[in-house]
């Protein structure tokens, strides 16, 4: 990819690069208030979106053009850039017209090779910053694609936003973070700035400022942050925005290490067993749902709880399947009769209920 660093001239170069703003433009009182603290703060660079994509019809979807004028407001009263999301050719029209500094396209709209292909036809020859979300499923090459598009339309000032990917099972996270997948965009395209969106990712006020620390000891280079003047009252993601002051102490409080080798990659192999353990509680999780199956069925046709063969056949058939993975037999027995106990005790609440 042909690519230039993002240039916001008056911007610090040091990371991380902070945008910050609301998930939506409300109103202009809104918008206002909410930049003016953040401007205070120190942030430069201030986002908001005007038209919302929403999983449901009947949200709020956005204040549409009209918001475009409050963002021009922001960037004359308090000398922050601006910058809202653009989904569609007739968006990125009005966008230029109204000379938002930088684009960002959301996740749903980055999954779509045909929306991103009009995109980049409408921003043809236009010099500004964009930035891409991931898509919402966990696809690196469709991410790139998405990038590569823009990119052979003239877009050289590009960036990626990490945002997390959907999962039917919503755990801890809104979004899980499968962080392997922007460090392995990092190996492939290693001048691309990557952005984490923590806001996104994390679902919930609490988990904003973990997740900051993290991708910053992962080496991302910036961080878009949902903040709202009054977040209860949002007409959006609510639950995951923060006030102006909280991101102020939130950014304090972050430790910026310097990228060395060895940290980095140590880094990025936590990471992974990170998501390795993920996987594996969420496995459990779904080995756990159908065990309670199992236990209607077996109340249902009136069968004891314990079926001795199948259990010994378990072990069985585990363990050597675990020998066979370099791993210990007492370990994989261990392992499998805890699962079991679990297994026994989740059955039991159904059949005594
Ligand atoms: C947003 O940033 O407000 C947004 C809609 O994000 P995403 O595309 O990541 O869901
Ligand atoms: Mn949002």
């Amino acid at each position: 990819m042909n690519l230039e660093a993002i240039n916001l001239p008056g911007v610090d170069t040091k990371r991380p690069l902070v945008i910050a703003g609301p998930c939506s433009a409300e109103s202009e009182e809104q918008v206002m208030n909410t930049a003016i603290q953040l401007a205070k703060n120190g942030c430069k660079i201030f986002r908001s979106g005007i038209w919302k994509p929403r999983t449901k019809p009947g949200g709020f979807e956005g204040v549409g053009v009209e918001g475009l004028a409050w963002l021009q407001r922001v960037k004359k009263e308090t000398g922050m850039y601006v910058t809202t999301e653009v989904a569609t050719a007739k968006h990125v029209e009005e966008a230029l017209k109204a000379d938002i500094d930088l684009l960002w396209i959301g996740a749903r709209t980055s999954a779509n090779p045909f929306a991103m292909q009009e995109l980049a036809d409408a921003l043809q020859g236009a010099d500004k910053p964009v930035l891409v979300k991931n898509p919402v499923n966990p696809d690196l090459e469709l991410w790139i694609g998405a990038m590569e598009r823009l990119n052979n339309a003239g877009i050289t000032q590009l960036g990626a936003i990490h945002r997390g990917f959907s999962s039917f099972d919503k755990k801890i996270y809104r979004n899980l973070p499968q962080w392997h997948i922007p460090i392995e965009l990092r190996r492939r395209i290693p001048n691309l700035p990557i952005i984490c969106d923590p806001s996104h990712i994390g679902g919930k006020r609490e988990m904003v400022a973990p997740l900051c620390q993290q991708a910053m000891d992962l080496g991302f280079d910036g961080l878009i942050i949902e903040s709202h003047c009054d977040p209860d009252a949002a007409w959006s993601d609510a639950s995951q925005q923060v006030t102006p002051d909280v991101l102020h102490y939130i950014l304090n409080l972050l430790v910026i290490r310097s990228e060395t080798y060895t940290t980095e990659n140590l880094n990025e192999l936590r990471a992974q067993i990170d998501e390795c353990d993920n996987a594996l509680i969420e496995l459990l999780s779904k080995r756990m749902r159908i065990c309670r199956e199992i236990g209607t069925f077996k109340k249902e046709h009136d069968m004891t709880i314990l079926q001795t063969g199948r259990y010994t056949e378990i072990l069985d058939k585990r363990g050597a399947q675990g020998i066979l993975c370099g791993m210990d037999a007492s370990f994989i027995k261990n392992i499998f009769e805890g699962v079991h106990e679990e297994s026994v005790r989740q059955q039991m609440e159904i059949i005594n209920k």
